[in-house]
């Protein structure tokens, strides 16, 4: 934030709360040159995180979207709601924190497999059946075979 009396690059947050209107954010800086304070006011960031598809195109990351593929998965399986919320919650914590705001569909769906797999086998293959659009059973065999050699 660029000093409006010098222009110094330099400038110190002092003080920071959110506005009155909750968008944005008051802050008092003090510039690191000529030390005169001033206000500004800082738009919140609303980018969202983003996925990225297959096809390339992104949409903004939806956890409802990832936690109906584990439901599905996990139909009649010993998991409960609470562990698939802390299945979700660290695979957030996961791709939250990448500097580009977004994550590509794959490694989200590589996240979950890998957490299913823990969990449950069942529910693991069955995430990795339609995950992976296993084209035939021969590649499907190949997969529940590498399981069970475990
Ligand atoms: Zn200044």
């Amino acid at each position: 934030m660029k000093c409006p009396y010098c222009g110094e690059d330099d400038t110190k947050v002092i003080d920071s709360r959110p506005a009155d209107d909750n968008s944005s954010i008051r802050r008092r800086r003090q510039c690191e040159r000529c030390g005169k304070r001033f206000t500004t006011y800082e738009k919140l960031e609303t980018m969202p995180f983003m996925v990225i598809k297959k096809d390339r195109t992104r949409e903004p990351y939806n956890r409802s979207k990832v936690e109906a593929g584990i439901v599905r998965s996990c139909h009649k399986r010993p998991v409960s709601t609470q562990q698939i919320n802390a299945m979700l919650d660290e695979i957030e914590n996961e791709i939250f924190n990448c500097e580009d705001k977004e994550v590509e569909t794959t490694v989200i769906g590589e996240l979950v497999m890998d957490k299913l797999k823990k969990l449950d086998e069942v529910a693991y293959v069955r995430f990795a059946s339609v995950y992976r659009e296993f084209k035939d059973v021969n590649t499907f065999m190949e997969e529940l075979g590498k399981l069970l050699k475990k």
